[in-house]
């Protein structure tokens, strides 16, 4: 049986400061509360410690994840972050290959495969991104799209325990757009990619990876994505910057 996870993407937003008090205003927020999925907060490099103390200090229901992290375990490589940095700070989880980094900096496949990998040797739980642009989903042709990128981002992993490794199928044109995907749509997609685990690891494995969706998850729709079989969860970027809108989503995805 799935846990299912909400993940949250603060992307580049709040200063440390800034940082520290939305970790602690949702660690107030779920105080008390009935947590029954996996929390996870994903704020900037910068901010990690600030957030993993907050964590320890409140006994928050919810861990740390980075956004980002390089494939090599030190040396010159200005402006990076090596997997033993993020582990020394209290990160259990990190974002791989969100369409972003995909479509800003040029990370490709082949990137987010070696990310993948060194993070698993670290313990460190990779959210892997992937999702179709707005005119491969006009095409039609979205389905094949992602379970290209599923392909080649799981190439040669290993994977010994699949509660720690975590797909987040994000179609582009729904993040941070207001448009979300249908729950169908969502199930669609999710449900393809659950296939194509199978065919890579077997359904022993695939059966117990999570998938979540990303685009517009929000309060109000939440419910109705985690009711479908395939969706174990959400990865959220706007709703997340707010502690109660996030709070709530913890609280109905366990509902
Ligand atoms: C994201 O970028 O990971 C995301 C899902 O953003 P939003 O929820 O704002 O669409």
């Amino acid at each position: 049986m799935r846990k299912l996870m909400i993940a949250g993407n603060w992307k580049m937003n709040k200063t440390y400061t800034e940082g520290v008090v939305l970790a602690q205003d949702l660690a107030d927020e779920l105080k008390g509360a009935d947590v029954k999925v996996d929390v996870v907060v994903c704020p900037p490099t910068v901010d990690l410690k600030g957030v993993s103390e907050v964590i320890e200090q409140s006994e928050a229901p919810f861990e740390l994840g980075a956004q980002n992290v390089y494939y090599a375990e030190s040396g010159a490589y200005t402006g990076e972050t090596a997997p033993n940095m993020l582990e020394a700070v209290g990160a259990k989880y990190c974002i791989i290959g969100h369409s972003e980094r995909r479509g800003y900096f040029g990370e490709t496949d082949e990137d987010i495969n070696k990310k993948a990998k060194i993070l698993m040797e670290h313990d460190i739980v990779p959210i892997s991104c992937c999702g179709e642009p707005l005119e491969i989903r006009e095409a039609g042709t979205h389905v094949q799209f992602v379970v290209d990128q599923i392909k080649a981002d799981t190439e040669g992993l290993e994977i010994s325990d699949p509660s720690k490794y975590v797909i987040a199928y994000e179609p582009i044109w729904a993040i941070g757009t207001g448009k979300t995907a249908t729950a169908d749509d969502a199930q669609e997609v999710c449900g393809a990619i659950r296939q194509t685990l199978v065919e890579v690891f077997g359904a022993e494995t695939a059966d117990q990876i999570r998938v979540l969706y990303g685009g517009s998850a929000k309060p109000e729709n939440i419910a109705e994505l985690v009711a479908k079989p395939d969706v174990d969860g959400a990865l959220v970027g706007g709703a997340s910057l707010k502690a109660a809108d996030f709070a709530s989503m913890v609280v109905k995805a366990g509902e």
